[in-house]
C-alpha cells in the first residue's frame, strides 16, 4: 500500500518534501479515525499518515506521535495539557469575536467546544495567517504549557487565539481538543504504537515488497519490539530517533532502560483463593512476598549519585520523599554505582518498629515535603531489582538491565548488593513453600502486620520481569479475598447526588464509572453512597467544587434513568478505590456494554467506599475488559454465599 499524503498538493494538504507535516494533513487523518470504530481500520488510516511522514519529513515523527497521544513530552516529565474549559471558551470566544455568553451557550447545546470552534461563518478571517504545521502547532501547545506567573491567563488566552485565528476546517476542533487534553476520537495509545511499529517496517522497502503473509510476520515482530521497548523506556523522544536511525529490528540494542527513565511497573493478577493460586503455578518454582500497603516507589540511583523516586504512574515523587533520598546512599554495598529497585514505601511506627495501616500514609503531604517537618515516618520494602551496574562480581561494568534475568537471579543480586537498615529499607519478606498451609498461615501473618496479603511470584521458569504488563506470573492474594470479588475496582467519580438529612450540603452519594481504553469513554458501573467517613464527606464536596461541569461530558456512557442520573456532573478528576460484593448485570450501567451481554452492562452489587487513588489517573482506572473478566471469572468460580441479582 502506498502513503496516503503526497508531496504533491494532494487535495487540501500541500506537503512538500523535507518541510513541515501540514497541521490539516493530521487532522485529515483525525476525522478518518473518528469517523470509524474499527480498531484495525483506525490502525491503518495512522500507519499510512505515519508512513508518509517516514517517508516525507521524519523529523516531524515525533511531533504527529506526541500530538496523537495529547502530550508535549514523555509521561515521567510530568508536563500536562489540559487547559481549564472557561480559559478556553474565552480564547474561542475572542477567536470568533463572539462574546462569552453566547459560546457558553452553544457549548451547552453542542456539548463540545471543539465543534463549537470549528462552525464555520463567525470566524474571523486573518488572510495572512500562515498555514499551521504540526511544529508549529507542537511548539506552541508546549509554549503554552510553560506559561506561568504575572497575568498568565491573559498570556494563554492570547496564545490560544491567535493559533485559533489560523485554522481552518477541522483545525480548530482538534486543536480545542488538545488543548483539554482529549482528542477524543477512538484513539488508544496502544494503537499509536502498534501503528508507529507497522509504519517503520514498511518503510523498510525489503518488507514492503514481501508476500502479504511474510509481511504482517514482520509488521506483528516490528510491534512486538517497540511495544517491549516502550514499556522498558517510555519516550518517543528517545525511542523515535534511534527507530529512525537502526531500525526496529536493532532498536534494542540502541534503546534499554536507563535509570533515571521510570519503566512502566509490571503488574499483577488478582486471584480469589490460594487454591486458584496453586493451580496456577503447579509443577513451577515460585515464591510469596508480603503484599505491603502503601505506595509503590521505583527508586533510582545514578552513577553522579543522584536519587529519583518514580510512582506507579512515573510520576517524580523526590519532593514527597525526602528523607527516603537522603538514606538510599546508605544502601548500596561498595562497588554498587547504579541500580534501579521496585519497591513499597509504608508508614512505619519508628518506636513500636512496625508497619502501620495504609490511611496513616496517605495524611503525608505530597509535595515540597521538608525533612525536619516530616509526621509520618516510611521505611522502604525493596521487592525487586531491576537494574545493576553490571552484574556485580561478574566483572562486568557495563550497564545492564536485568529484567530478563529470573527473579531467583534478579533477588540474589539484590541481597548481595544493597544493605538493609532496620526501620528504613528492607527486603519484602518472602516465604518459599509450596504447601498450602504454609502458604495460608504466611498469609495470615501478613495481614497481622499490617499488610495486604500476599503477592505470589514464579522464581524460575516464565519469571522475567515485564515492565507494563498484568502478568500472570504474579499474583495478589488480598486478604479479604474470601467475602468478595478477590479485588478492589478503581474507579472514576463523574457525577454527584446531593445530599438530605444528615448530608445536607454535602453529596448523599456519587456516580462511579470505569475507564474503556480502546472507546475512551468512562462507562458508568454504580452509585456509591457508603464506606465514607463524615469528614471525607466534607473534603469530597469541597474538592469536586471546582469540577463541576453543566452537563456530562461527551465521553460518558450514562442512563437517563431518574434513579441513577445525578444532580450535578463532574468532570473525570479523582479516582477512587471500591469494594463490592459482586458484579451483576445491569439494565441501567453501561460498564462493558456488549461484553457480557450485547445490549446490557455491569454494575456493582453494594460497593463501598475505600480510598481516593492519588496514584492513578482518572484513565488508569479499571478497564472495561478488566470488568468484563472479573464478571466472568465469578461465573466460574462463583462465590459462596452471594445472590447473582440484577442490580439497580
Ligand atoms: P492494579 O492496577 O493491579 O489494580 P494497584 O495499584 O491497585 O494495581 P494492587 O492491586 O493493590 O495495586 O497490587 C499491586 C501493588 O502491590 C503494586 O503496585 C505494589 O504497589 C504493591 N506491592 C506491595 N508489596 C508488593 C510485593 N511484594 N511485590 C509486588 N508489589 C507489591
Amino acid at each position: 500500500p502506498a502513503p496516503a499524503a503526497q508531496s504533491s498538493d494532494s487535495g487540501s494538504s500541500p506537503w512538500t518534501r523535507g518541510q513541515p507535516v501540514p497541521y490539516k494533513t493530521l487532522c485529515a487523518t483525525f476525522e478518518l479515525i473518528q469517523a470509524t470504530t474499527k480498531r484495525l481500520e483506525i490502525q491503518s488510516h495512522l500507519t499510512d499518515l505515519f508512513r508518509s511522514v517516514i517517508d516525507l519529513s521524519p523529523q516531524c515523527l515525533i511531533e504527529c506521535v506526541y500530538l496523537c497521544i495529547n502530550r508535549i513530552g514523555p509521561e515521567y516529565e510530568g508536563k500536562e495539557l489540559g487547559v481549564g474549559e472557561s480559559l478556553l471558551v474565552k480564547a474561542v470566544a475572542n477567536a470568533m469575536g463572539r462574546d462569552v455568553k453566547s459560546i457558553k451557550a452553544e457549548l451547552d447545546q453542542v456539548g463540545d467546544l471543539g465543534t463549537v470552534a470549528q462552525s464555520k461563518g463567525h470566524q474571523k478571517t486573518i488572510f495572512s495567517a500562515k498555514p499551521l504545521t504540526v511544529t508549529s502547532v507542537f511548539a506552541a501547545l508546549k509554549a503554552i504549557s510553560n506559561i506561568s506567573g504575572q497575568s498568565s491567563q491573559q498570556r494563554k488566552i492570547d496564545a490560544i487565539q491567535k493559533l485559533l485565528v489560523s485554522c481552518s476546517g477541522s483545525e480548530a476542533k482538534f486543536l480545542i481538543r488538545s488543548l483539554e487534553g482529549k482528542l477524543r476520537i477512538g484513539l488508544a495509545e496502544q494503537t499509536v504504537l502498534m501503528s508507529l511499529a507497522h509504519a517503520a517496517a514498511l518503510s523498510d522497502s525489503k518488507i514492503a515488497a514481501m508476500p502479504s503473509e511474510k509481511r504482517a510476520a514482520m509488521m506483528a515482530e516490528a510491534a512486538a519490539k517497540i511495544k517491549q521497548v516502550y514499556s522498558a523506556i517510555p519516550s518517543y523522544d528517545l525511542i523515535i530517533p534511534a527507530l529512525l536511525e537502526y531500525g526496529f529490528q536493532h532498536l534494542e540494542d540502541h534503546c534499554h532502560m536507563t535509570p533515571g527513565i521510570p519503566l512502566k511497573p509490571m503488574l499483577a493478577h488478582p486471584t480469589k483463593s490460594l487454591t486458584e493460586v496453586l493451580d496456577r503455578f503447579e509443577g513451577m518454582a515460585f515464591t510469596c512476598e508480603y503484599k505491603y500497603d502503601g505506595e509503590r516507589a521505583q527508586i533510582h540511583k545514578l552513577e553522579n549519585g543522584t536519587v529519583v523516586i518514580y510512582s506507579r504512574n512515573s510520576e517524580n515523587l523526590s519532593g514527597k520523599y525526602p528523607d527516603i533520598i537522603e538514606r538510599i546512599p546508605n544502601v548500596p554495598k561498595p562497588g554498587v554505582k547504579s541500580f534501579v529497585l521496585d519497591c513499597e514505601a509504608v508508614a512505619w511506627d519508628v518506636k513500636k518498629q512496625c508497619i502501620l495501616p495504609f490511611q496513616v500514609l496517605s495524611t503525608r503531604k505530597r509535595k515540597d515535603v521538608q525533612t525536619t517537618d516530616i509526621q509520618v515516618q516510611v521505611c522502604i520494602f525493596a521487592f525487586d531489582l531491576l537494574f545493576l551496574n553490571g552484574e556485580v562480581g561478574t566483572g562486568l561494568d557495563c550497564a545492564k538491565p536485568l529484567i530478563t534475568e529470573t527473579l531467583k537471579r534478579r533477588r540474589e543480586l539484590m541481597y548481595e548488593s544493597l544493605n538493609e537498615i532496620e526501620g528504613q529499607f528492607q527486603f519484602a519478606k518472602s516465604m518459599t513453600s509450596s504447601n498450602v498451609e504454609e502458604i495460608q498461615t504466611f498469609l495470615d501473618d501478613s495481614v497481622v502486620g499490617n499488610c495486604e496479603g500476599l503477592m505470589v511470584k514464579t522464581l524460575e521458569k516464565d519469571s522475567s520481569y515485564e515492565p507494563s504488563k498484568r502478568s500472570r506470573n504474579w499474583l495478589k492474594v488480598k486478604k479479604d479475598y474470601v467475602n468478595g470479588l478477590g479485588d478492589s475496582l478503581d474507579l472514576v467519580v463523574i457525577g454527584g447526588y446531593i445530599g438530605r438529612g444528615k448530608r445536607t450540603g454535602w453529596y448523599g452519594g456519587y456516580l462511579l464509572a470505569c475507564y474503556d481504553e480502546d472507546r475512551e469513554e468512562y462507562q458508568t458501573i454504580c452509585k456509591i453512597g457508603t464506606g465514607f467517613s463524615e469528614d471525607q464527606l466534607a473534603e469530597h464536596a469541597e474538592l469536586f467544587k471546582p469540577h463541576v461541569i453543566p452537563g456530562p461530558k461527551p465521553y460518558y456512557k450514562y442512563s437517563d434513568n431518574p434513579n441513577v442520573r445525578p444532580d450535578v456532573w463532574f468532570e473525570p478528576a479523582q479516582v477512587w478505590e471500591v469494594k463490592a460484593a459482586d458484579l451483576s448485570i445491569s439494565p441501567v450501567h453501561k460498564a462493558a456494554t456488549g461484553t457480557i451481554d450485547p445490549n446490557k452492562g455491569i454494575s456493582l452489587r453494594f460497593p463501598r467506599f475505600i480510598r481516593v487513588r492519588d496514584d492513578k489517573s482518572p484513565d488508569q482506572a479499571t478497564t472495561a475488559a478488566q470488568v468484563a473478566e472479573m464478571y466472568r471469572s465469578q461465573n466460574i468460580n462463583p462465590i459462596k454465599g452471594t445472590n447473582m441479582g440484577a442490580a439497580d
